[in-house]
């Protein structure tokens, strides 16, 4: 028997994600997958560390109900908007698992549902459509993928700006019933933020679900979390791991209507947040004092690198993340890539159109930054 032939075909077609690489090579400085540079609070590891003991046998609290709460107070509203994933990729293929039908298989004919099966074959069915803005977080088209629904990419302007809605309306590039909208905002890779304002006026026009996802908020000067509660259609996911600190739990969560909320709940895995995790993000709560200093630092050393890239000839995006997206002089940027590596310094590349002529460079500690100055200095 040809094992191959017992995967469902989406499965075997599927291109799966591709995380940045996690080499351990001594004296790499990690600057490609927009980890802090800087470590969780001594509180943080402590409330961990006091938690290794003989209850690791015992199964954690399976909605996290603690930390839903500490959110809910954090947040100005109810634990009844608020589920917890095991990082926020969880949260965003809950959310396709949730809204997103897949193709080919139809939709029931429930009183007073407002999507319905196209009357004509061969037209966009909006109910199996994750929608999303081109170019952004990659792993979006690859949750659809593996679901069999549709994806309708969105290009950005050429600048990485949100196209107008004007635009929108004319190109008919967008589908206002889409399913399921993803919004990376702050963007990834471009670092470009979003207006509350502008993302506003999108969400009111949309006729889906929105997921506003704000993996890197705590870098920018905007958050649009009071979208998430002021819609029922809108959503909004957030992690704890790279302003926090904590990639290696995996905590994320999402905040929304209680309806859409709980339909995300319905769908997870029972245990889905490890009870290490939600040691981790309660401890965090309790110190954002500590965590906010770092963001002011990490901001600062994006000012300091990015000026200092600027004047040696790189073309700059303006950064709202904790990375930056830069066009490189001279050679191209895939060549750049490797240069950097032959001094020890890891940043990302990526090979799809609109982004091949940029790195993304995820902002470290101020010693990291001079690092990457003097190696671009030698290479330039
Ligand atoms: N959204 C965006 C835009 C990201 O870049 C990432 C990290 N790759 C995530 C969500 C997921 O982060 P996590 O699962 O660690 O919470």
């Amino acid at each position: 028997m040809n094992p191959q032939s017992l995967i469902r075909p989406i499965v075997r077609a599927l291109h799966a994600y591709v995380p940045g690489e996690q080499p351990k090579i001594r004296g790499l400085i990690k600057l490609n997958t927009n980890e802090n540079p800087y470590p969780p609070s001594p509180k943080v590891l402590a409330a961990i560390k006091a938690a290794v003991d003989g209850r690791l046998r015992l199964y954690p609290n399976p909605t996290a109900q603690a930390l839903r709460e500490k959110l809910a107070k954090f947040h100005y509203c109810a634990p009844e908007n608020i589920v917890i994933g095991n990082g926020s990729d969880d949260i965003l293929a809950l959310a396709v698992r949730a809204f997103v039908e897949p193709s080919g298989f139809r939709v029931p004919a429930l009183a007073g549902q407002r999507r319905v099966l196209p009357a004509k074959a061969g037209t966009p069915n909006s109910a199996c459509t994750v929608q999303y803005f081109t170019p952004s977080y990659s792993l979006y088209p690859v949750l659809a993928a593996t679901h069999g629904a549709r994806t309708n990419a969105v290009r950005l302007a050429t600048d990485f700006t949100l196209p107008s809605l004007e635009l929108l309306r004319k190109s008919r590039a967008w589908d206002f019933t889409a399913a399921l909208m993803f919004i990376t905002t702050p963007n990834a890779p471009s670092g470009r933020g979003y207006s509350t304002a502008e993302l506003g006026a999108l969400c009111h026009l949309h006729r889906g679900v929105v997921l506003l996802d704000e993996a890197y908020v705590d870098f920018a000067e905007e958050n649009a979390l009071r979208l998430a509660l002021a819609h029922p259609h809108v959503l909004v996911a957030r992690t704890f791991s790279k302003a926090y600190s904590l990639c290696f739990q995996r905590v994320g969560y999402c905040v929304g209507h209680p309806a859409l909320i709980a339909a995300l709940d319905r769908m997870r895995d029972s245990y889905n947040v490890n009870g290490l995790g939600q040691v981790g993000a309660l401890a965090t709560l309790d110190d954002l004092p500590y965590y906010r200093r770092n963001f002011a630092r990490i901001k600062a050393t994006r000012a300091r690198v990015s000026e200092a890239l600027m004047r040696l000839g790189f073309d700059m995006l303006p950064s709202a993340t904790n990375f930056i997206l830069v066009r490189p002089p001279r050679f191209p940027a895939k060549d750049w890539l490797e240069k950097l590596r032959a001094r020890k310094i890891l940043v990302r590349w990526f090979s799809y159109p609109e982004v091949k002529d940029y790195l993304r460079i995820t902002i470290g500690t101020d010693a990291e930054a001079d690092a990457l100055l003097r190696a671009v200095k030698t290479i330039l």
